[in-house]
């Protein structure tokens, strides 16, 4: 099968050595205007934008080779297929995993963690057994092992987060024990930006005789992650953080333990056999994609990994290293602004969660946005952290390997007019 190329679609391989100019030329959405402005966005933690190389895949997958995918006999079914199942290498290839098999395609973060929460840890843990957190997770994080606690008596660990919004390993050894069946962690907070030592924990969990579940939403798209360099068990994260559409989530696992992982929903796509008595699953990882999966986006997801990966990671965690570097140093002088979360660059991924002295996070929000400048503010989908933090919400700012300095520069004006502006309508 061919997959002809579109002339107006530049070449992916084409933007390494990393070239800012041309990386900001495949998103055509940075050139919008707002509010008369032209748009800095800032709010890639919460949903990245997708380059045109992406956008273009859709259209072709539907316009060339759409169909359902497995077992169709016919031309554009084997293609879809064989297109599908050919992203599952693509990730397995990103992430260092030891078969493709070990991939299943999800709908985001969320649902792989469920997935784990409910089909792994429900049916093998009960009353007394610990499944550890840590105090910095995103809701996502949490309320499944809620849920698990309330139904099963499974007893909820949490490791507690410094003031700076670091894990501490102190902390965490006194919480990781014999008991620990499960430690669910964060690489990268997505409201404070902390950079989790996941590899410390991983081993500290492992000598436990537990298992270790990595929420990489915020780190699979910003850095280099090998599974096996992470100690992970289990890797959960989300195709729309990473230049790929929504609606694709991942959830990698070391096979034998998806082995012991029961399915969560039953239908078509995920079984053997089935009688009105009884029914085989089909063989890992299908039997945890019950029905029709969301197959042009996978592929999608697919060129969003190949832009990823002709980039380099590694490439992509420098930028923003120089990106974060620079921001801790605008923001910083900026009158009545408090940072929170490390004050060391590389214990940080590219989130700015702030707080400005007298001004509600959202008219933040809203007075950066009449100056261009897109952020979020509330409190992340990370409730925890903001009541350690003492404070009802924060205002964030997260970059991503389209974003320069100058853009951070125009967010540290903005912010300074801001506070003028409030400080004015207070005197
Ligand atoms: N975990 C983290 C750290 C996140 O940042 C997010 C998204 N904000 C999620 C989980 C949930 O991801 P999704 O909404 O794509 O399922």
């Amino acid at each position: 099968m061919t997959v002809s190329s579109d002339p107006l679609t530049p070449d992916i391989g084409a933007r390494r050595p990393f070239d800012i100019a041309a990386i900001r030329r495949d998103f055509p959405i940075l050139r919008r205007r707002i509010e008369g402005e032209p748009l800095v966005y800032l709010d890639s933690a919460a949903s990245s934008q997708r380059p045109v190389q992406v956008l273009a895949e859709l259209t072709r997958f539907y316009r060339d080779h759409n169909a359902n995918v497995h077992r169709g006999v016919h031309t554009l079914s084997v293609e879809a297929t064989e297109l599908y199942e050919g992203v599952r290498e693509k990730v397995r290839a990103l992430i260092g995993g030891a078969s493709e098999r070990e991939i299943i395609f999800t709908s985001g973060t969320t649902a792989s963690i469920n997935l784990v929460a409910h089909g792994w840890a429900r049916a093998r843990l009960g009353p007394g057994d610990e499944v550890v957190i840590s105090e910095i997770e995103h809701h996502s994080n949490i309320v499944p092992w809620q849920m698990l606690r309330d139904d099963r008596g499974v007893v909820l660990r949490v490791i507690p987060m410094s003031p700076d919004g670091t894990l501490d390993l102190d902390a965490a050894r006194a919480v990781i024990g014999p008991r620990t069946r499960l430690l669910a962690i964060t690489q990268v907070s997505n409201a404070l930006g902390t950079v989790v030592p996941v590899r410390e924990l991983a081993d500290l969990a492992h000598d436990a005789g537990a298992l270790v579940l990595v929420d990489g939403a915020q780190s699979v798209p910003h850095m280099p992650v090998d599974v096996n360099e992470l100690g992970a068990d289990l890797l959960a994260f989300s195709a729309h953080k990473m230049l790929g559409p929504t609606g694709v989530g991942v959830l990698w696992g070391r096979m034998e333990v998806l082995e012991s992982m029961r399915p969560l929903m039953g239908g078509g796509d995920m079984i053997l056999t089935v009688s009105l008595e009884r029914s085989t699953w089909n063989e890992i990882p299908h039997r945890f994609e019950a029905g029709t999966p969301n197959f042009a986006d996978v592929v999608a997801f697919g060129t969003a990994i190949d832009y990823l990966r002709a980039l380099g990671l590694d490439a992509v965690r420098r930028h923003e290293l120089d990106l974060i570097d620079h921001g801790l140093a605008v923001l910083g002088d900026v009158p009545g602004l408090t940072l929170h979360g490390p004050r060391d660059a590389h214990r940080r991924g590219g989130v700015f969660s702030f707080s400005l002295e007298g001004v509600h996070p959202h008219d933040v929000g809203q007075l950066l946005n009449s100056q261009g400048v897109a952020v979020r503010a509330g409190h992340h989908c990370a409730q925890p952290v903001m009541e350690s933090l003492g404070v009802a919400a924060t205002t964030r700012a997260s970059v991503y390997l389209y974003n320069t300095r100058s853009e951070l520069d125009a967010l540290s004006e903005a912010l300074r007019r801001t506070a003028r502006f409030f400080g004015d309508a207070g005197s």
